[in-house]
């Protein structure tokens, strides 16, 4: 290598790659409708053909971009397929990648106001209008003591939640001194495996997560939630923790967060409301009524990285009173420390979080709402659903198929009428093909297919080619 010549990439050479990027990430969207949708690659062969050693000497960025052409996108399954229906979503948009690549350019790590006023402030507002925009509680909002935080996952967001209601119960004396009494965390059968794996991070322990029953509808049975708590105090327990559920994974379940509330505030439980999907719904004035209950709640998460047009990773953390998720989360050495925090005149967000360390993620929400506007994100939760509903109303008309749980958002669960083998058989035979792409549960012991409507550029010609291809592979596999 030239000794004069410097190790980093030049300006203009950023320039020139920076602008074949972009023209490859469009050219991707352009085409992605037409890739197999899953990955066929077998486990191991991604490895395979990686270089064994890494380089000792730089190598050009052609070969790096090429090599992602041949190396890497064959074990890449396509999220942004329209025709991808797994899972939950974790849609994108243009300005949102645009906005994320900024955020990388500027490369600044926001975990202190100081380090970045920009990133902490841009995040504060932007939750406070989304906060409007969903017609979240007052209390949600950051003046007084509540606010919004944006988490990498929901994961993270709600083990967050549950922290903070443990110190609150315990006064603070857990952090020092870890959990002496049986703290009891109530959660449904159906509720994100996220909230157990807190349970576990958090020092409750799963035997002490209580998995109240769901009704016919999927949804937590309040009753039998109540008479839990009573259970749990009378033998010693201290109860402190539910997490209701506004679109169940499984069964897109709605629990009553209204009678749930009731509860959590006649026992002194701290609620926390995880809408992970469906709460992106709430921007249409007709569907706010999913959050019916939500003034109980002391903590609300939803994740615009799945159907709110917002790269992953971006999880709002909305919490009734931030001083019992700093209290629980705050530590403070020396080299931390700035003058603004120690006046107070400042949110240090690295205490709302588990991680010190930040990305700017408000920068891409931000881009994400301004772009499309209130309108243009109605218009788009609406015509999901609309599509969802569509589709919805051919499988209930087609004998050969039955829907297994309530369907009014975007996620439809159902099967072939038959018995597990036959759906398990059905799933791999669609998702071989590649054509499309879908997931599965178990509900009521049934396996069942998922199918849920998310994808920034899913249109009714994808959601007929999908109702075709299910119908067709039915008849292949039966
Ligand atoms: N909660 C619900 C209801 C979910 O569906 C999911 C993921 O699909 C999560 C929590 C976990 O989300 P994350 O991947 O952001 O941790």
């Amino acid at each position: 290598m030239n000794k004069n010549k410097s190790i980093h990439m030049s300006n203009n050479e950023f320039r020139k790659y920076g602008y074949a990027v972009i023209d490859w990430i469009a050219d991707y969207y352009e085409n992605v409708e037409h890739y197999s949708v899953k990955s066929n690659i077998k486990p191991g062969n991604i490895r395979l053909s990686l270089q064994t050693l890494p380089p000792k000497t730089g190598e050009s960025m052609n070969l790096i971009l090429e090599d992602i052409d041949k190396l890497i996108m064959p074990g890449i399954t396509h999220w942004q397929s329209p025709k991808f229906f797994g899972y939950f979503p974790a849609n994108t948009s243009g300005p949102s990648i645009l906005a994320d690549l900024i955020s990388s350019g500027l490369g600044v790590n926001g975990m202190l106001w100081e380090t970045s006023p920009a990133c902490t402030e841009l995040e504060t507002h932007v939750l406070d209008w989304l906060a409007k925009i969903l017609s979240l509680p007052e209390h949600f909002i950051s003046k007084n003591n509540g606010g919004g935080v944006i988490q990498d996952t929901a994961s993270s967001a709600s083990l967050c939640a549950m922290i903070a209601a443990r110190e609150k119960k315990n006064k603070g004396k857990s952090n020092l001194f870890g959990l002496k009494e049986d703290f009891v965390a109530y959660i449904s059968s159906e509720t994100h495996s996220s909230i157990e794996k807190a349970a576990m991070i958090a020092g409750i322990g799963s035997k002490n997560l209580r998995i109240i029953n769901a009704t016919d509808d999927f949804s937590m049975d309040s009753n039998q939630l109540r008479k839990q708590i009573v259970k749990d105090i009378e033998s010693g327990c201290i109860p402190f923790f539910v997490c209701a559920t506004i679109g169940s994974t499984s069964s897109n379940a709605i629990d009553p967060l209204y009678e749930i509330g009731k509860i959590s505030k006649e026992f002194n439980l701290w609620m926390h409301v995880d809408a992970a999907m469906v709460g992106t719904a709430a921007i249409c004035p007709e569907y706010q009524y999913i959050q019916k209950g939500l003034e109980f709640a002391q903590s609300y998460v939803f994740n615009p990285h799945k159907w709110m047009l917002t790269n992953f990773d971006c999880s709002c953390l909305f919490i009734k009173n931030q001083n019992y998720l700093i209290n629980a989360l705050s530590i403070m050495p020396e080299y931390l420390k700035t003058e603004s925090s120690n006046n107070d005149e400042v949110i240090d967000y690295r205490d709302w979080q588990i991680s010190l360390g930040r990305r700017f993620r408000s920068l891409k929400l931000w881009a994400v709402i301004r772009y499309y506007g209130v309108d243009g994100l109605q218009d788009y939760v609406r015509n999901h659903i609309s599509l969802t509903q569509k589709l919805l109303d051919w499988i209930n008309a087609d004998k050969n198929f039955e829907v297994i749980a309530p369907a009014p958002f975007n996620l439809i669960c159902f099967r072939a009428k038959g018995s597990n083998k036959l759906n398990r058989n059905l799933l791999n035979y669609i998702n071989d093909s590649g054509e499309i792409f879908i997931t599965h549960t178990i509900l009521k012991d049934l396996f069942t297919l998922r199918l849920c409507v998310g994808q920034t550029h899913t249109n009714i010609k994808h959601i007929k080619q999908a109702w075709d291809l299910i119908r067709d592979a039915l008849m292949e596999v039966k």
